[in-house]
């Protein structure tokens, strides 16, 4: 049986892959081989400590919790679409002048957008 940091560790790494979809507390025991009082406890802990978010969730029948992460991982992808990297007042873009972060409505726009989880291609 793993140590339980080591357990946590797993676990968090796990959680924090699976994104804005998380996982279900079961099936994160089973990749890991963890026990379920196991892995309880560990998902009480990481939740403890403002790592990650537990839902209830009705799954066959029983009630269980979806675990997401309170932190996606760094991407580069979260960033492609940003105005700024391409916007042609780049240069002389700056919080003291006119052409301003602070006042800028795209980059607003863009930042209100981060907000929302991305839509799920369709099939
Ligand atoms: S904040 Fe606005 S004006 Fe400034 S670089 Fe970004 S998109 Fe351009």
């Amino acid at each position: 049986m793993p140590k339980r940091n080591d357990l946590e560790q797993k676990a968090l790494h796990f959680v924090m892959n699976t994104g804005y979809q998380g996982v279900l507390q079961s099936e994160l025991w089973r990749e890991l081989g963890a026990s379920s009082r196991e892995g309880s406890r560990v998902a009480i802990k990481l939740e403890e400590k403002g790592l990650i978010r537990r839902e209830k969730e009705l799954e066959g029948g029983r009630w269980t919790y979806r675990l997401f992460p309170k932190r996606m991982p760094a991407n580069i992808e979260t960033i492609v679409d940003c105005p700024c990297l391409m916007c042609q007042d780049n240069a002389r873009c700056d919080p003291t002048t006119v052409i301003s972060p602070k006042s800028c409505e795209r980059l607003t726009e863009w930042i209100i957008g981060l907000d929302k989880p991305p839509e799920e291609p369709e099939v």
